[in-house]
């Protein structure tokens, strides 16, 4: 299987940023375990008070190991 990972955009959610003033570590106020494996977390921005969904994807299983 070839993928040209140069053009692969790169995401990285180490650290949630706040989508208005984009500040790092929001409070987490409840997190939720949805039925595929995902689990979406509510978060406040510590500086600007703005409410967002985190929605972390479940880990994708390597090939072969079912
Ligand atoms: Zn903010």
């Amino acid at each position: 299987m070839t993928r040209d990972w140069k053009t692969a955009p790169m995401v990285i959610i180490e650290a949630a940023a706040c989508p208005v003033c984009f500040a790092l570590k929001p409070i987490i106020v409840r997190t939720e375990q949805g039925g595929d494996g995902s689990s979406s977390r509510r978060c406040v921005c510590r500086e600007c008070s703005a409410h967002f969904l985190l929605v972390i994807e479940p880990p994708v299983p390597n090939s072969g190991s079912v």
